[in-house]
């Protein structure tokens, strides 16, 4: 950007360095660009994966994208580093979703950063979970208190997604008018895709033997309510969170009421008490992404819309699509 801050960039990617940190943001494919930007882009910081993918697609080749959740890491509960907050202090422009992440909360609203981009901001939240002990419940003395209890993981419902990446282009427009028509172009490009996927789940999961699935992690709620399925989460909002007794037994007498043949576990968490359900139950287990990092060779795809794609896959073979 301006000279003024090329010399902050400068200084920090140094302070970086001789910390033996260099490859702090060299995280989104983009290593070339390493902690400084002389190129002209913007650079965005964005809290975790599907934050940083929805700044790479509407930002194109004008940003430099940099995510503080590393691929495989665990986003709820993400705490930082002083160097990952020198990072947030320097960036021209912070994506995140507040309530999902106390401690980026906490350093986005501490800092000078000029655009501050809430994707939460940008649609609608909902309380989602019946579950005791959820994320957002634990936090309820971080979180502001109209916001304690929302469910977070709006990513996986397109619509939704859909929504924050029309407020980003925006956010991205004011914040780089010179770029602004190919933000634009760019958003409308990435709204298209998530509108056709809606239409892949909504044909897909039209009708199903069953519409009941269960997952550990109580991530897919938005999800379900957009395809009028019902999810029966083992644990609640964080993924962290034990079952009681009294739960999984509910889970198991709901399961044979209810057809239900799969026992979902995610990527990124252990599928131990997925398997334990499972083999008590008699059910089957299969992976149902919560898409909140990408990992190659782990993950079902490369980036947000494979994953979605093999998503979409997983539940219509779980509920029986006709
Ligand atoms: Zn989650």
């Amino acid at each position: 950007m301006n000279v003024r801050r090329r010399l902050i960039s400068t200084l920090a990617a140094t302070a970086a360095t001789t910390l033996g940190l260099a490859t702090l943001s060299a995280c989104s494919g983009d290593a070339a660009a390493g902690g400084g930007d002389d190129s002209g882009r913007i650079d965005v910081v964005a809290s975790f994966y599907p934050m940083a993918f929805l700044a790479e697609q509407i930002g194109g080749a004008h940003v430099h994208v940099s995510s503080l959740t590393q691929p495989g890491q665990e986003p709820h509960d993400l705490e930082l580093s002083a160097q990952q907050i020198v990072q947030v202090e320097k960036a021209d422009a912070v994506l995140y979703l507040k309530n999902l992440q106390p401690a980026v909360d906490k350093t986005v609203a501490g800092s000078q950063v000029r655009t501050k981009i809430d994707a939460a901001s940008l649609t609608t939240l909902e309380k989602h979970g019946n579950e005791v002990g959820g994320h957002a419940a634990e936090h309820d003395d971080h979180a502001d208190e109209e916001s304690a209890g929302l469910d977070p993981h709006i990513w996986l419902d397109p619509v939704r997604y859909a929504q924050v990446a029309e407020g980003v282009g925006k956010a991205f427009e004011k914040a780089d008018p010179d770029h602004a028509a190919d933000y634009k172009k760019n958003t409308a490009a990435l709204v298209g895709r998530l509108d056709d996927l809606n239409t892949k789940f909504e044909d897909g999961l039209a009708d199903t033997r069953t519409k009941v699935f269960i997952t550990t992690h109580a991530a897919f709620g938005y999800l379900a309510e957009r395809y009028g399925l019902t999810e029966e989460a083992i644990s609640g909002l964080d993924p962290d969170s034990e079952p009681s007794g009294a739960r999984v037994r509910a889970l198991e007498k709901m399961a044979k009421a209810d057809g239900v043949s799969t026992v979902f576990y995610e990527t990124l968490v252990s599928d131990k008490t997925a398997k334990t359900i499972a083999g008590d139950a008699g059910l089957k287990t299969d992976v149902l992404d919560p898409i909140e990092g990408i990992v190659e060779g782990k993950s079902r795809g490369k980036d947000y819309f494979a994953v979605q794609e093999a998503n979409l896959k997983a539940l219509r073979t779980a509920l029986g699509s006709k």
